[in-house]
This record gives C-alpha cells, sequence and structure tokens, in this order.
C-alpha cells in the first residue's frame, strides 16, 4: 500500500487514499469540536508582520474540518474570515478573462464530457489560423485582454504544433487599441518537453483540472484513451513545472465524486507543489458539472447544492490566501455574486464554449462544451462587478514583468499589491472605459476610478498612475504597467 509523502514525485503517494480517508474520518470527528474550529480560524487569520501581511493557511487536515463543521455561527465566520483574506491579498479586484475554444476533436470517452469521441451529433471543428483571428478580432473588441485557450485531446487533429501556432497568432494581433496579452492554456496532460515549448510560446498560467482524485471513480470515469491514465494525469503539474512552467492552475469538476473527498485531494496537491517546487498552485478553479450535448447532469450522483458550493469556495480561501480563485459562467449571476464574498478573484465575461462562437451573432450550440448560465456582454457584467463595488481588473502585468511563481507571491506577501495591482487594475479599466464600455458603464466606472486613485498609499505611483489614466483617455497610448 502507498505511503502519503507530500514530497513525493508519484501520484499515489502525494494524493494518498488512506490519507484521504483519515482525513475525513478526522473531520468527522471533530466536526463539532468547537475549540478546535476556533483554534484553526485563529490560526489563519491574516497578521501584520512589520509591513507585511501574512497568512499561514491552513493543512488539509484543519481546512477539512472546517468544510465538515455544520455549526451556522461557524459557517459564518469561515465566511467573514474568507473575504477578510481575500481583500487583504487581492482587494476589491476581480481579474477579467475569456476561454477561446480552438478545437473540440477529442480521442477520450470522459463520460461527462460531450466532446468525447463516440458522441456523433456534435459538429467537430477546428479553427483555421484565420478563423483564430477572427475570433480573437471579437475578443479584442470587446474589451478582453486575456485568453484561457481550450482544446480536446487528439494528438493528429490538435498536435502541440497547431497549438503552439495558434498561440502565436493570438499573440501577434493588434487590432484598433486591443492586444491580448497573457494567454493561458488549458489542454490535456502532456510531455515535459511539450511543457517546456508552451514556456517558451509565452503561456501564462498552464491549467489543468484534475477532473476528480478518487483514482478508482477517475478510472471509471476516463475509460479509454489517454486520458485514462490517473498518475500520467495527477503529475501533470510536476512535469509542467520541470518543463519551466511556474504558474499551475488546479481545479476538480465538482459533481462528479464527493465533494469532501475532492476538497482533500485538491489541497493535498497544492501541498504537493509547494513541498517539492517551492511554490503552491497560482490559481484554483471550481467548475461544477454542466448539462451538455448529451451529458445529463441528473445521471451523476454527486451534485452539490449551491450553499454547498459557496462554503467549499469559502474553505478554499481560506487555507491557500495567495492562491487565485476563479469562476467561469458555468455559474449563474447569482451564484457568481455570492463567490465573490467568499474568495473568487478571477471571473470569466461574456463566454462562448464552441468552437468559433464569438464570430457567430447568434450563440451557437452545436460545438458547446457545456451551457453557459451566465449569458451577459462583458460590459453588463463589468457594470455589475462595479455596482457590487469591485474594480474589473484587464491586468495582464506580473506574468509580463516575469513576476510569476514565487516572485508574484511575493509581491503577495509584502502588500505592495496595493502599490503595484491597484494602480494596474485601475489603468487598465481605464483602457476598457475609453475603448470598449457603453456611455453608462464608462461614466460609472470613471467615477470609481477617482474614488481609487486616491487609495493608493505611495504618493509618486499615485501621481504616476493619475497621469497614465489621463493619458489614456486623451490619447492612443495604451498598456502603462507598474
Ligand atoms: N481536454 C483538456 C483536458 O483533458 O484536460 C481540457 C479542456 S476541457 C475543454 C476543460 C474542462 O471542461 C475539463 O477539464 C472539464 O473539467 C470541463 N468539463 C467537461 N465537461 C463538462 C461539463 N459537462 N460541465 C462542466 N464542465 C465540463
Amino acid at each position: 500500500m502507498a505511503v502519503y509523502n507530500p514530497k513525493s514525485l508519484k501520484a499515489e503517494e502525494f494524493i494518498n487514499d488512506g490519507e484521504i480517508l483519515d482525513t475525513l474520518a478526522y473531520a468527522d470527528a471533530n466536526k463539532n469540536n468547537v475549540e478546535l474550529i476556533d483554534r484553526i480560524l485563529e490560526k489563519a487569520r491574516p497578521r501584520k508582520v512589520g509591513n507585511e501581511i501574512h497568512c499561514t493557511g491552513l493543512s488539509h487536515r484543519e481546512a477539512s474540518v472546517l468544510l465538515a463543521c455544520e455549526i451556522p455561527e461557524k459557517i459564518e465566520q469561515m465566511y467573514q474570515l474568507a473575504n477578510e483574506i481575500k481583500l487583504a491579498f487581492y482587494g476589491n479586484r476581480i481579474v477579467m478573462f475569456a476561454p477561446l475554444y480552438l478545437s473540440n476533436y477529442c480521442v477520450n470517452s470522459c463520460v461527462y464530457c460531450p466532446y468525447h469521441h463516440k458522441n456523433k451529433h456534435i459538429a467537430r471543428k477546428k479553427l483555421t489560423q484565420e478563423e483564430v483571428e477572427r475570433e480573437v478580432i471579437a475578443l479584442q473588441d470587446m474589451g478582453h485582454k486575456r485568453l484561457a485557450i481550450e482544446t480536446g485531446e487528439d494528438p493528429v487533429n490538435c498536435p502541440i504544433e497547431y497549438v503552439l501556432e495558434c498561440i502565436h497568432t493570438i499573440y501577434s494581433i493588434k487590432h484598433k487599441n486591443g492586444a491580448i496579452r497573457r494567454v493561458n492554456v488549458n489542454i490535456a496532460a502532456t510531455t515535459v518537453e511539450n511543457y517546456r515549448k508552451l514556456k517558451e510560446a509565452g503561456i501564462g498560467t498552464y491549467i489543468l483540472f484534475q477532473e476528480t482524485y478518487h483514482k478508482q471513480s477517475y478510472l471509471e470515469l476516463h475509460p479509454t484513451g489517454p486520458k485514462h491514465d490517473y498518475d500520467y494525469h495527477t503529475e501533470a503539474m510536476d512535469r509542467a513545472m520541470q518543463g519551466g512552467i511556474d504558474d499551475v492552475g488546479l481545479g476538480v469538476l465538482f459533481g462528479l465524486e464527493k465533494y469532501r473527498y475532492e476538497f482533500a485531494g485538491l489541497l493535498m496537491h497544492a501541498e504537493h507543489l509547494e513541498a517539492v517546487h517551492g511554490v503552491g498552485p497560482h490559481t484554483i478553479s471550481v467548475p461544477r458539472l454542466k448539462r451538455a450535448d448529451d451529458i445529463n447532469p441528473e445521471d451523476f450522483d454527486n451534485g452539490i447544492s449551491d450553499d454547498l458550493f459557496e462554503k467549499i469556495i469559502a474553505c478554499i480561501r481560506i487555507a491557500v490566501p495567495y492562491t487565485g480563485m476563479i469562476i467561469s459562467t458555468r455559474e449563474s449571476e447569482e451564484v457568481r455574486a455570492k463567490a465573490l464574498k467568499r474568495g473568487i478573484s478571477q471571473v470569466s465575461g461574456a463566454s462562448r464554449t464552441s468552437v468559433g462562437g464569438y464570430t457567430e451573432m447568434e450563440r451557437p450550440h452545436d460545438s458547446e462544451q457545456f451551457d453557459v448560465s451566465d449569458q451577459r456582454t462583458l460590459d453588463e457584467v463589468v457594470r455589475w462587478l462595479m455596482e457590487s463595488g469591485h474594480i474589473p481588473s484587464f491586468c495582464t502585468a506580473c506574468y509580463r514583468e516575469g513576476r510569476t511563481g514565487d516572485r508574484f507571491m511575493a509581491l503577495c506577501k509584502n502588500g505592495q499589491i496595493q502599490n503595484c495591482c491597484h494602480p494596474n487594475a485601475l489603468m487598465t479599466l481605464t483602457e476598457y472605459l475609453t475603448d470598449y464600455a457603453s456611455a453608462e458603464t464608462a461614466a460609472l466606472g470613471h467615477q470609481m476610478i477617482q474614488e481609487e486613485l486616491s487609495k493608493i498609499p505611495n504618493d509618486k505611483v499615485r501621481a504616476i498612475a493619475t497621469q497614465h489614466i489621463e493619458d489614456i483617455k486623451n490619447s492612443n497610448r495604451r498598456d502603462f504597467r507598474f
């Protein structure tokens, strides 16, 4: 039997079934232990150390106790703490992005995904470079600066060379004042060599959802194809880091397996990355299983309610305070509004999950990966965020200034975010408001920016940011950053 070892490079040792089961038993035994729960909450609280704000985070065991706890008063305290942690490290900024589907050819047979190769009623598509260009122009014209590219897995129809060519095309398109400045990549687990190629192509985060950490379920949910290999999939982030990618994004597809098992596995994965590579995941996504062509979520037994979903988000935020948290348009406006208060720092807007979807007037359904619940335009999402006190940020500066991996974490920890990310958010929001927003959104946004500028602590930074914002409004100069 495999023994738990967070430093091991073997999937079964760093995501160890025995350790997860022990963790769940420990959490059950302590879910009403108010004294322990209070101690865990106290440990997780942000602290000022000199000029810096520090958070210790929680182990998978401690966080699992919080997740198991059903005492309403304690859950309320978790929610407040999650929000406090988020404000300490991410402020009121919300980073914006959109997915771009390049190809839905797939040789796998994931039972929850409409791209599974036996599905004959979805249209199989792969964008040509001209089509990529048209999609990117459409995304730039909405105001997007950051994309996550998505593909099915098919070594013949969608080899790494195709993905690399698309990344090159995306970065090369400069339409009006637009630009895609950061391309994150969500493609199937691959080799160290291919990860190195992705790194050289200038990608931001490499994202790969584990789907489920439960090995037996994983094998059943991925009955054939390369994705069937649980160990290869689970060890992918280590290969990505060996290939030089230091920003990686984790996630599980909630609804496939029991959520407490997944939660413990997810945090063990984060602890493993920290133990081996010295830096935890850059982001954690929280996708939930959705209706799709050929897929009915009710066929799966482990769906989670909106309330539970909210609690999971809060517990992740408390456990890994420096990790960005992403919510997609799989979720409705209502769920996303609650999630923002519990720790989410990044949202997608105006997403189309079909190949070529951004250049169609009507939302196409024939190649869609899943139903999109939040169907608002980017302008509507941006306005909605501002109305609830958030600053929509189109910033990509950290990645472009080489502040990735532990260098980003250092910035996050030493409190310089208010002199760096905050002005960057305001400048990129000004770009959005000037170039793409409706009159109503622009008016609201410019007023918010004036108020927010006064909160920049450093006089010199405030003066420079104010000048750059005027330059953006009055000229075609763009892309200022700290
Ligand atoms: N093909 C790549 C891989 O194997 O990891 C990833 C790209 S796939 C387009 C992105 C993610 O969509 C998957 O990792 C899965 O978690 C999610 N997904 C698949 N089917 C879904 C469904 N029915 N509802 C919600 N999300 C789904």
